[in-house]
C-alpha cells in the first residue's frame, strides 16, 4: 500500500519498542494515525510525522488512518481538509480509513455522561478567568471549584441543557473530576466540554457545546483501535491525562502514546498560526508560495515527493530537540534531482552573441544528451544559428586572469556546440554593452578533427531565433536569520528576507521548454534544477528554480566563520 521506505532507514527506539511488542505477541497488527487539525496546510514537520506513521505501520503488517481532529469549528475548513488529503496522497501515502473525530461526538458525549454519573465530572458555573486562577501554579497545588461536590444528578441535568443549547456560550462549561493537587496540572480538574454556538463544517448546528482536544485525541484513537498513537514532546504531560480518560471510560481499547522530538529547521518557521500569519498579511502569495515550508509550497518549488521522504528518513527519530539545518532538506532534492532530472540549456540574463562566420539564416541541428550519466535518457537535437543568447555574467570585458569564460579575444566551448572567440565588444553611444562578434572554429564541433581541443571554459547558450522567453523565479531563504522565532519581543515577519525572491523577467529558454507542464523536471545546465509553475503557459511560460547545483549557503557559511 504504502511505498517502501526510501533509503536504507536508521533504526530509532520507536521502531525498537513496537518490534520487541511485536515479536513477543502483544500485538497482531500496529495501525497507525496521521492526526491533523484542519485548520491550515501540512509544513515539512507534518511530513515527518506522516512518513513515521505510515513507515511504523506498514513495516508491521498494519495500516494507517488519516484523522481530521475537527473539535475547533472556529478555525476549521473543508479546504483545509481538501488539501490536507492531496498533500498525503502526493507524498505517496494511502490511509486505510478517512476518519474526523467530529464522527465521534455522539460517542464522546456518552463518554462525558458516564464520567458524570459516576462522580467523574462536574458542570462549573465560574468564568474563564476564575478557572484559570484557581488552577493553581507548578509551586502552588490549585483550589477546588464550589462546584465541584455538586450532585452527579445536577451536572448531568446541566450538561444535558449545555447540549440542548439552552445555555449560552461561557455560561458553564464540564471539567472531569481528578485532582486540583496533582502535581501534573494537566490533572487539575481539566475542561472537557465547551459552549459555542457555532456551527461546524461537517456537523452543521448538531452541537452547540464541543469537546476539548484532550478530551477528543485519545478516545478517538482509542474508538479507531490505533494501536500506537504516536506525536510530537509537548503531548508528554497531557499522557497520564489520556491515561486516567482510557482507564474511567469505556473505550473499545486502549492506545499506548509514544513521543518524539518534532522537526524544526532553520531560516523558516514550523507553525500553522505563523503560517497563517504569513499568508493572511499577504508577505508570501498563498500557502504554495514556493518560499513556503509547506508540503504545497515545497511541490510548487520543484521538491518531489521522494526528496521529501528521503529527508524525513534521513533526520531520523528521537527524544531530543534539535534544529536541522535548510541545507539538508535541499540536498536531498538535489540528489534526487541530479539522478533523473533531464537536462536542457536556458539563458536566466542573456546578452547577444552573434557568430560572425555562420552563414545568414542557416540552422544547425546539434546531438545533445539528455543526461550525462544516464544514456538510457537518450538525446535530442538543439538548433542553433548565427545569433544566440548567453549568460551576461559569461562574459567580462575587465578580466581577471582566471577567468575561463568569454572575454575580448578569449576562446570558450558553446555546451553541445563548438568553440568560439570574442573578436568584438559592440557599445551603444551610451557606453552599454549591446552584443559581442564572435567567430566560431568551425573544426571543433563534434565529429570534427578539432572536437576535443581543450578550453577552459564551457558555457551554455540557446539559438536566439528558437529561444522560448520566458519568467523564471529565482528563490532564497524566506528568513534571514536562522532562528526568526528566537525572540519573543522581535515579531518574526521584521526577519523575512526581502530579497527571497527574483523575478527575472526575459530569460531565453531551449525551444520545447514552453511545452512543458507542472511536475516535470528539469536541470537548467550550470544553474540548478527547475519545474514550470502551475501558471506556466505556452504563451507566457513561467520556471521556478527549485534548488542551485551547490549549496552556496554552505559556502557562505564558511566564508563567514
Ligand atoms: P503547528 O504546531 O504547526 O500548529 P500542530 O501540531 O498544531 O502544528 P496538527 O495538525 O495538530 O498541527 O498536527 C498533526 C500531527 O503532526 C500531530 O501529530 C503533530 O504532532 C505532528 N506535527 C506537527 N508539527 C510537527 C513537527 N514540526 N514535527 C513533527 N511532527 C509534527
Ligand atoms: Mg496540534
Amino acid at each position: 500500500m504504502s511505498p517502501p521506505e526510501p533509503l536504507e532507514s536508521p533504526t530509532h527506539f520507536i521502531r525498537t519498542r513496537i518490534r520487541k511488542e511485536v515479536e513477543s505477541g502483544q500485538y497482531e497488527q500496529v495501525v497507525t494515525r496521521f492526526p491533523p487539525e484542519p485548520n491550515g496546510y501540512l509544513h515539512i514537520g507534518h511530513a515527518k510525522s506522516i512518513v513515521l506513521n505510515f513507515a511504523m505501520a506498514a513495516e508491521f503488517g498494519g495500516y494507517t488512518n488519516l484523522r481530521f481532529d475537527d473539535t475547533n469549528p472556529a478555525r476549521e475548513e473543508q479546504r483545509f481538509i481538501d488539501a490536507i488529503k492531496e498533500d498525503v496522497s502526493w507524498l505517496g501515502y494511502r490511509w486505510q480509513n478517512e476518519c474526523h473525530a467530529s464522527d465521534y461526538f455522539e460517542t464522546l458525549y456518552e463518554y462525558a455522561l458516564s464520567l458524570i454519573d459516576n462522580g467523574l465530572a462536574y458542570v462549573d458555573e465560574q468564568d474563564g478567568d476564575r478557572i484559570r486562577e484557581q488552577r493553581g501554579s507548578l509551586t502552588e497545588p490549585g483550589t477546588n471549584s464550589p462546584y465541584r461536590d455538586r450532585s452527579a444528578a445536577e451536572s448531568r441535568e446541566l450538561f444535558e441543557r449545555m447540549r440542548a443549547g439552552d445555555l449560552a456560550d461561557g455560561a458553564c462549561v464540564l471539567r472531569a473530576k481528578i485532582d486540583m493537587a496533582a502535581p501534573n496540572i494537566n490533572l487539575r480538574d481539566p475542561v472537557i466540554y465547551r459552549i459555542r454556538h457555532q456551527s461546524h463544517p461537517r456537523t452543521g448546528n448538531d452541537w452547540c457545546i464541543y469537546p476539548s482536544y484532550d478530551f477528543a485525541h485519545g478516545q478517538s484513537d482509542a474508538i479507531e483501535h490505533i494501536t500506537h498513537s504516536l506525536c510530537t514532546l509537548e503531548f508528554e504531560d497531557h499522557r497520564p491525562l489520556y491515561d486516567w480518560l482510557i482507564e474511567h471510560l469505556p473505550v473499545p481499547s486502549r492506545p499506548i502514546q509514544i513521543e518524539f522530538a518534532r522537526l524544526n529547521i532553520d531560516f523558516t518557521v514550523l507553525s500553522k498560526r505563523r503560517l497563517t500569519r504569513l499568508v493572511e498579511e499577504g508577505y508570501v502569495d498563498g500557502w504554495d508560495d514556493p518560499r513556503m515550508p509547506t508540503l504545497a509550497g515545497l511541490r510548487r518549488r520543484g521538491f518531489t515527493p521522494q526528496a521529501i521522504r528521503n529527508f524525513c528518513t534521513e533526520i531520523g527519530v528521537t527524544k531530543s530537540e534539535s534544529v536541522i539545518p535548510y541545507g539538508v532538506l535541499e540536498r536531498n532534492l538535489r540528489d534526487d534531482l541530479n539522478a533523473r532530472a533531464p537536462r536542457r540549456m536556458a539563458v536566466l540574463r542573456p546578452l547577444k552573441v552573434v557568430l560572425t562566420n555562420f552563414p545568414e539564416g542557416e540552422i544547425e541541428w546539434l546531438e545533445a544528451a539528455n543526461h550525462p550519466q544516464d544514456p538510457e535518457q537518450g538525446s535530442r537535437k538543439v538548433p542553433i544559428s548565427r545569433e544566440i543568447w548567453i549568460e551576461h555574467d559569461d562574459f567580462m570585458e575587465q578580466a581577471p586572469r582566471k577567468f575561463f569564460r568569454l572575454k575580448p579575444g578569449g576562446e570558450v566551448r558553446l555546451r553541445n556546440a563548438f568553440i568560439i572567440q570574442c573578436n568584438e565588444v559592440i557599445k551603444d553611444s551610451a557606453g552599454n554593452l549591446v552584443e559581442l562578434h564572435c567567430s566560431f572554429d568551425t573544426e571543433s564541433r563534434s565529429g570534427q578533427p578539432g572536437a576535443d581541443r581543450k578550453v577552459k571554459g564551457t558555457i551554455h547558450w540557446v539559438s536566439a531565433l528558437h529561444a522560448v522567453e520566458a519568467e523564471v523565479r529565482l528563490y532564497d531563504r524566506l528568513f534571514r536569520v536562522p532562528n526568526p522565532s528566537a525572540n519573543k519581543e522581535v515579531d518574526f515577519v521584521e526577519h523575512i528576507n526581502p530579497d527571497s525572491l527574483e523575478t527575472l523577467a526575459d530569460a531565453r529558454l531551449e525551444p520545447g521548454l514552453d511545452q512543458a507542464v507542472a511536475g516535470q523536471l528539469f536541470q537548467f545546465e550550470r544553474l540548478g534544477y527547475f519545474v514550470p509553475d502551475p501558471a506556466t503557459s505556452p504563451e507566457q511560460p513561467v520556471f521556478n528554480r527549485a534548488v542551485t547545483l551547490r549549496d552556496t549557503w554552505a559556502k557562505l557559511e564558511k566564508a563567514l566563520a
